[in-house]
């Protein structure tokens, strides 16, 4: 592209001969994330480049840019303002007006003014960029070796905001004034660290102490303590770490023992992608999702002779891998240290520990060393966690480097907008709890808050609420929620006065979640497959069928009720397996599997069979996740579980995909809604357990079932409805080689395949649904709803 000097084409050389290019105004409006993400520096740099004359300004939609020039100058500026963005930017939407020319000359930054800027995004926290890295390795820099490093490309961003606008004054940066050089840097557009709101140095910025229980200071940042197999808490960026070198056995038992954390896997730090490449296989696209600005944690495969401590991740060939994301993580692969556990300091389920009076209290016992910080953590948010299926991202904990990044969710907004575009809040559901907040075309999900029914996530849940009003500037006139009257959001949700309510179904939600996510309105077919939801009959759902719209789902068809004998049944898993043998088989069954039941003495087996008989305290279910639960412990896979889908990812785990026979099952086709059968499954497996089949095989023709099982209903009701389109949702289809037996079979028979990516396929993605449904049942006035109190 030609440079032009405006001032030559605009007033020179009148009269000899050369052709005058007429000065134009134009004034350009560009929307999205847009502040705080160097965009204004690199406006007026292009402009600098292009010759442009005006200014530029964050204004209350974005970016405001006013530009004098020849019009193909203002053209070809305009063009790369939006073409290529700094790295953080994302542009939402764009547009240029034609004004009148009023004669700048220079280009400047306009300050904008405190309480005009509140629509505006604010950013995700950003992993430290290449530059601040040279930064903080160079010795000669000022910043060597400075943990709080960042400028206008990287660094903590909502995990420090308290208010809009996004100002230092109003971010728990506000605690240390920039020294001069600091704040230099700050006004000069030129520099990198131009308006890096938390910008700060050794001299201004927040500082790093190494101490014991007793409040003994040491020296460094505890490289020798680590090395020697010590535990360290590590104050992050949304919160602690508990942190030790995963090479070593005993540390990592420890660490197991004192966190009362037998199963649950941990999460590990890497010092950089070779590192990751020795443990774990390493596909392009993982390795640039590690790489991406958000850092996520990605589950790997690991390589099958590693020397990690079997303590890792026991039971599962999986490794949740991330990369260091501030100058302090870096700062600790030092001196040899190349993996690190780096688990997130917890108690019992509890939330994330992100203070440090808290943490010495809490964590005492568990952590040898605190490595502590003096800048306050204000919003709490663990990592987040993402895997890769068949080269894309999907995102299963939506948390640290992508909150409150919104989701475009209404698939309306082009043509036929929503319904005077209210704003719906969804409360999501209970055991992974996330919220999710509209605002116009925009869905801004929460960060994940954990399970609900554990006191300290449900205070996090009632403040993060209103932090997240603040931060967007509204107040939902609806709420919807889960029909669970015992989920604490929902009884919070029907405490709330003056507001319009939305009860909606839970798989309702997940279908309509997956429908938001792909901007898709429907009508489609959905399946929905997960481990508890409350249905609208009373049983407990979770292997469902459905055709419709958002607002207008019909059950078409679900696995046949089994009893549910107790909510203890979930993490003994043994007696789900009795219960499919006793309700199939009767006594001749329990007999067959006997020895297979285990964990379960006779009298306990007698116990439940009296209970079973009698329907007492059982609830009907069409879960999915007990179905996986009944076989996986039956086959002797898992027979205790500690953590949610426990059970589904050690089958997942040891099945063999070569596997190609499957089970039999049976498809009730008499009334609606369709009844899939279990009987033959459990025939089956009783039968390769007498005949000593590995157990790899069986784990893998179960698998193979219940994808056949679930093509089948699929094509039924797609000869019945005439619809094409397929959603798959919940915690089920986290199970990759489910997902891809079934995306591949349903696409090799024609069916649009719509799943999720950006939204967690399991509960932490419900809300999302809840606000489509809410806003469609509103939209369309769906006869049966009236608007004080709904039930979807
Ligand atoms: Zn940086
Ligand atoms: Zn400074």
């Amino acid at each position: 592209m030609a440079k032009t000097n405006p001032f030559k084409s605009r007033t020179s050389n009148l009269g000899m001969g050369e052709v005058v290019m007429k000065t134009v105004a134009r004034e350009i409006k560009i929307e999205g994330v847009v502040q705080g993400v160097g965009f204004r520096p690199f406006v007026f740099r292009l402009a600098a480049e292009y010759g442009i004359l005006g200014w530029v300004l964050n204004s209350s939609e974005g970016v405001t840019i006013w530009a004098e020039a020849p019009e193909d100058t203002v053209l070809a500026f305009y063009n790369a303002c939006v073409s290529r963005p700094p790295k953080l930017a994302i542009i939402v939407g764009h547009r240029i007006m034609e004004r009148e020319v009023q004669g700048f000359d220079h280009f400047f930054i306009k300050h904008s003014e405190a309480g005009d800027r509140r629509d505006v995004m604010i950013s995700p926290d950003v992993a430290v960029c290449e530059d601040c890295y040279q930064d903080i390795t160079d010795k000669q820099n000022r910043r060597y070796r400075y943990p709080f490093t960042n400028c206008t490309n990287c660094g903590p961003r909502f995990t420090i905001i308290m208010d809009i606008p996004y100002d230092r004054i109003k971010t728990t940066m506000r605690d240390f004034p920039m020294c001069p050089v600091c704040a230099h840097e700050f006004e000069d557009p030129m520099n990198r660290r131009f308006h890096a709101v938390p910008n700060a140095c050794p001299d201004c910025g927040p500082q790093v102490t190494l101490s014991d229980l007793d409040g003994n200071i040491y020296p460094g940042l505890g490289h020798e303590f680590l090395r020697s197999g010590r535990i360290l808490a590590v104050k992050g960026l949304g919160g602690f770490h508990l942190i030790c070198d995963a090479r070593c056995r005993e540390a990592v038992a420890n660490l197991r023992r004192r966190k009362i954390r037998e199963f649950k896997p941990f999460a590990v730090m890497c010092r950089d992608l070779q590192v990751v490449e020795q443990y774990c296989h390493l596909s392009p696209e993982e390795a640039a999702l590690l790489e991406t600005p958000a850092h996520p944690i990605v589950i790997l495969d690991r390589r099958r002779q590693d020397d990690l401590p079997p303590d890792l991740a026991p039971g599962i060939s999986t490794l949740g891998v991330m990369l260091p994301y501030t100058p302090l993580h870096h700062l600790l692969f030092e001196y040899g240290l190349e993996i690190l556990v780096a688990t997130s300091a917890n108690i019992s389920d509890d939330p994330l520990i992100i203070d440090n009076e808290e943490a010495l209290v809490k964590l005492k016992g568990i952590a040898d060393y605190f490595l502590m910080h003096n800048r306050q953590i204000y919003n709490r948010c663990d990592d987040s966690v993402t895997t890769v299926v068949d080269g894309e991202t999907q995102v299963m904990r939506r948390a640290r480097g992508y909150v409150p990044l919104p989701i475009p969710w209404d698939a309306r907004s082009e043509n036929q907008p929503l319904t005077s575009h209210v704003s719906i809040l969804g409360c999501g559901g209970e055991l992974k709890g996330a919220f999710c907040l509209t605002k116009g075309k925009d869905a801004f999900m929460s960060q994940h808050l954990g399970d609900l029914n554990h006191y300290g996530n449900y205070q996090q849940f009632l403040y993060t609420i209103p932090r997240f009003e603040t931060m967007l500037d509204v107040k939902p006139e609806v709420i919807a929620y889960d029909l669970h009257p015992d989920y604490m959001a929902t009884r919070w949700a029907k405490s709330q006065s003056g507001r319009t309510l939305i009860g909606v179904q839970h798989h309702h939600a997940h279908m309509a979640s997956c429908l938001a996510e792909n901007l898709t309105t429907g009508p489609a077919l959905g399946v929905v497959c997960d481990g508890t939801g409350y249905g609208t009959d009373g049983a407990i759902w979770g292997f469902e069928f459905f055709a419709g719209t958002p607002a207008r789902l019909e059950r078409m068809a679900h696995l046949a009720y089994m009893p549910l004998p107790g909510e203890i049944t979930i993490k003994h898993p043994g007696r789900m397996s009795l219960t499919y043998l006793y309700e199939h088989f009767g006594a001749p069954g329990l007999r067959r599997g006997h020895k297979h039941l285990p964990t379960m003495g006779d009298e306990e087996q007698q116990v439940l069979v009296r209970q079973l008989e009698n329907r007492f305290n059982t609830v009907p279910t069409s879960s999915c996740g007990r179905l996986f639960d009944a076989a996986s412990a039956l086959l002797g896979i898992c027979t205790r579980v500690q953590y949610e889908g426990q059970a589904a990812i050690e089958m997942e785990t040891v099945a063999d995909p070569g596997v190609r026979d499957r089970y039999e099952y049976e498809l009730n086709c008499h009334s609606r809604p369709y009844r899939l059968g279990t009987r033959g499954i459990f025939e089956g497996i009783l039968g390769d357990l007498e005949r000593g089949t590995p157990t790899g095989v069986s784990a893998g023709r179960f698998h193979r079932t219940v994808a056949a099982m679930i093509e089948d209903v699929l094509l039924r009701l797609r000869e019945e409805t005439g619809l094409g389109t397929v959603t798959l949702s919940g915690g089920v289809f986290a199970n990759k080689l489910l997902f891809r037996l079934l995306r591949q079979k349903l696409a090799e028979a024609g069916f649009q395949v719509l799943y999720h990516r950006k939204v967690p396929t399991n509960d932490g993605g419900v809300s999302l649904g809840q606000v489509y449904i809410a806003s469609e049942v509103i939209r369309e006035h769906v006869p049966g709803h009236t608007i004080q109190n709904l039930e979807h």
